[in-house]
């Protein structure tokens, strides 16, 4: 029982890594607060669940005023544009920057104010933001206004460790390798040639798979987790050894 009496949100909680984790950290004892923009998503959690959909700011400020003070945060919403900067029109580069880092900062401001009181009262918190192992850490093709967000997430990260450091509350980032989730069952879908779509993404995993979501939930268990209280600002690796 890892998160034993810790209450933890989650952004992005009804399908995928967001509901992967919050199964982990129910397993783990947490009290999960639940939040997906499809609520009927979060059916089947044993968690308080709510609809939120995290490009609404008002929306998260009235949930967090009814809320406790939190112990972890788990940022996990995030979009995945497709195509090259010859591709991309401004309107979905803003819709990935509003969606993967506005909201993401948005949602830091509602909950921090919380979770530096937690701090000072118990002497941790941690707030973790979903990066992706294809941003700043490694480029991948059709990948840049998705990369680009998500390198933006690691400097959001950086900046809130940094400036709390002092205080208990850390901030860290976690960038998955290609997980098979959902969304990513979506994209092979979509793709003209769905058979060596999917060939291609197991191709850019050097360990001949794609992640399952439990792949990457220790990694964000650990990081909401006590035992990770000497490690803040990092953007943490769970990729399959693509950037050995
Ligand atoms: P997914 O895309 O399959 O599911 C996303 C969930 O987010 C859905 O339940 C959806 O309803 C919810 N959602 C979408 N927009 C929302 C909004 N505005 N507000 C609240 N909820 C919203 O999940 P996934 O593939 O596990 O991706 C989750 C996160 O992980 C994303 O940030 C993604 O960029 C990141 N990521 C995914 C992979 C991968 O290969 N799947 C790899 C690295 C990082």
């Amino acid at each position: 029982m890892r998160l034993l009496g810790k209450t933890i949100f989650i952004t992005a909680a009804g399908q995928g890594i967001g509901r992967a984790s919050a199964e982990a950290c129910i397993r783990e004892g947490a009290r999960v607060i639940a939040t997906d923009r499809d609520a009927a998503l979060l059916a089947g959690l044993d968690a308080d669940c709510h609809a939120l959909d995290v490009m609404d700011a008002d929306a998260s400020a009235a949930l967090a005023a009814k809320l406790p003070d939190l112990d972890g945060l788990f940022n996990c919403a995030g979009f995945v544009a497709n195509g090259t900067i010859l591709d991309l029109t401004e309107k979905e580069w803003d819709f990935s920057f509003d969606l993967n880092v506005k909201a993401m900062m948005r949602t830091c401001r509602v909950f921090v104010p919380g979770m530096l009181r937690q701090a000072e009262k118990t002497g941790t918190a941690s707030v973790l933001n979903m990066a992706s192992m294809a941003s700043s850490i490694k480029g991948f093709v059709n990948r840049t206004t998705y990369g680009a967000s998500k390198a933006a997430v690691i400097g959001l990260t950086k900046g809130i460790a940094a400036d709390f450091v002092k205080t208990g509350l850390r901030c860290n980032a976690i960038c998955p390798g290609t997980v098979d989730t959902p969304s990513l069952r979506g994209r092979i879908a979509a793709a003209a040639d769905p058979v060596q779509a999917e060939k291609d993404f197991i191709a850019r995993q050097p360990m001949g798979r794609l992640a399952v979501t439990d792949d990457i939930t220790p990694m964000v268990v650990f990081l909401l987790a006590d035992e990770s209280r000497f490690v803040t600002g990092q953007a943490c690796l769970v990729d399959g050894g693509v950037t050995i």
